[in-house]
């Protein structure tokens, strides 16, 4: 692309975009606001709006305890069902139940319990601390020698691929990653992973919270053995909303949840007191489903299938690229990085830049010039392309305000000190 940007060409993009008319389906209180955390935290599905009210008011207010068999009881496998369709799954895959930490608790110790003599976990320093520290609990708690690797990456941006493989052997049980790098945007290739993985006899377990409704993903092709994931980013499920486990089918059988309570029992409501497991996707689930959020789920997964995977890719693609064309012209000479893939086949939705001041322009951004993007420490401004509803106008005026921040002097009048959330 030649180096002449401007608002009029941004406006051209937009008015030959297939997806425009999808930014209509959602709540739009601040025309002016830029909103590029919508990999943090989507916006807010109009059918959302109208199905909380719809819960709350008559399923819960009139309905009371009969909604649990209008509808309540099967929402997990229901609602799991459709996501499946975004990950590559079959419905019986996928439900939906608890934090994407939890859910990881809960696979990660079938699969380790299921390896019995395998010692390893493999997993690469761009991984989500969380996943982390789950794995880390999870050792702790079955006091059984298995140690974590945690495989550096060699530029803080790109997946260690080959150092993964070469590590792989007939002492590794599991293999743990973010299929999308939740700083760079690095998205690891599936099913070449998953295949050098089995073939050392190990299982591999994905983390897709920023590959779900972002990239398309392909669990069955790849022979993934298992996955989890968020709600809350490209699925616009809302703050919170819980999380997605896949297990594949031939697996289901063989791996048991360590938190086997009752909406896992094959018949809750005989109150039996010894545990029998129900033989499908149903067995992961604990407690009662958290039903509000649970159901605001299904707006933001229909509009992706609606949409479709392919032309959502296929947007976000010319996104970021065009984006990463902006940085090159307008913000590498004022002492921005970029720190994301150039290659658009290794890249989500996302592009990471780096900047001395981030905090500090970070701030300005937020506070004087009405773009929304998200700061990770200890240097990166993430900007989330949601295909959805995320415009090229938003790119152009957000890479002017980047420029303005830091030109202007903008973030000087901030000081360096965090909030509790970033
Ligand atoms: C956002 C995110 C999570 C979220 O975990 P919760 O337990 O649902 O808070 C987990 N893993 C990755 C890679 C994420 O990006």
């Amino acid at each position: 692309m030649e180096a002449t940007f401007s608002s009029e060409q941004a406006r051209a993009l937009d008015a030959a975009d297939p997806l425009a008319h999808f930014r209509q389906r959602f709540a739009f209180p601040e025309p002016d606001l830029i909103y590029l955390d919508g990999n943090s935290l989507g916006r807010l599905p109009l059918a959302s709006e109208a199905l909380a009210h719809e819960l709350v008011t008559r399923q819960w207010g009139e309905r009371l305890i009969r909604s649990w068999n209008e509808g309540w009881f099967t929402l997990p496998a229901r609602i799991g069902g459709k996501l499946a369709q975004l990950v590559g799954a079959a419905p019986e895959e996928v439900v939906i139940a608890d934090a994407t930490s939890v859910n990881l608790f809960k696979l990660a110790v079938a699969a380790l319990q299921q390896q019995r003599g395998r010692t390893r976990i493999l997993t690469d320093d761009l991984n989500f601390p969380s996943d982390l520290y789950v794995l880390q609990g999870v050792i702790e708690t079955l006091n059984a020698g298995h140690q974590l690797e945690i495989i550096p990456s060699v530029d803080g941006v790109h997946g260690p691929v080959d150092a993964l493989l070469a590590r792989l052997d007939d002492d590794v049980a599991l293999v743990v990653l973010s299929h999308t790098v939740f700083k760079s945007g690095y998205v690891y290739d599936m099913a070449a992973i998953t295949a050098a993985v089995h073939a050392s006899g190990a299982l591999v377990l994905w983390d897709l919270s920023h590959s779900a409704g972002s990239v398309p993903v392909d669990l069955a092709g790849a022979g993934a053995d298992l996955a989890i994931g968020c709600t809350y980013k490209y699925i616009n499920g809302g703050p919170g909303a819980p999380a997605f486990l896949y297990v594949r089918r031939d697996l289901q059988p063989l791996l048991q949840n360590p938190i086997s309570g009752w909406m896992g029992q094959h018949a809750p409501f005989d109150f039996d007191l010894t545990y029998v497991a129900e033989p499908g996707m149903r067995h992961f689930l604990t407690g009662t489903p958290p039903v509000l959020s649970l159901a605001l789920i299904e707006p933001g997964v229909d509009l992706l299938l609606d949409a479709g995977m392919a032309a959502l890719r296929a947007k976000s693609v010319q996104q970021t690229e065009y984006f990463i064309s902006l940085w090159e012209t307008m913000l590498a000479p004022l002492g921005y990085t970029l720190n994301s893939p150039r290659r658009s086949a290794w890249r989500s939705s996302h592009v990471s830049l780096r900047h001395a001041e981030a905090w500090r322009i970070n701030q300005a951004l937020i506070h004087e010039l009405n773009v929304l993007p998200d700061f990770r420490a200890p240097d990166t401004i993430r900007l989330g392309m949601a295909p959805l509803y995320t415009t090229f106008i938003d790119l152009y005026r957000a890479a002017e305000r980047l420029r303005c921040a830091v030109e202007a002097r903008l973030y000087a009048r901030y000081e360096n000190r965090r909030t509790a959330v970033t």
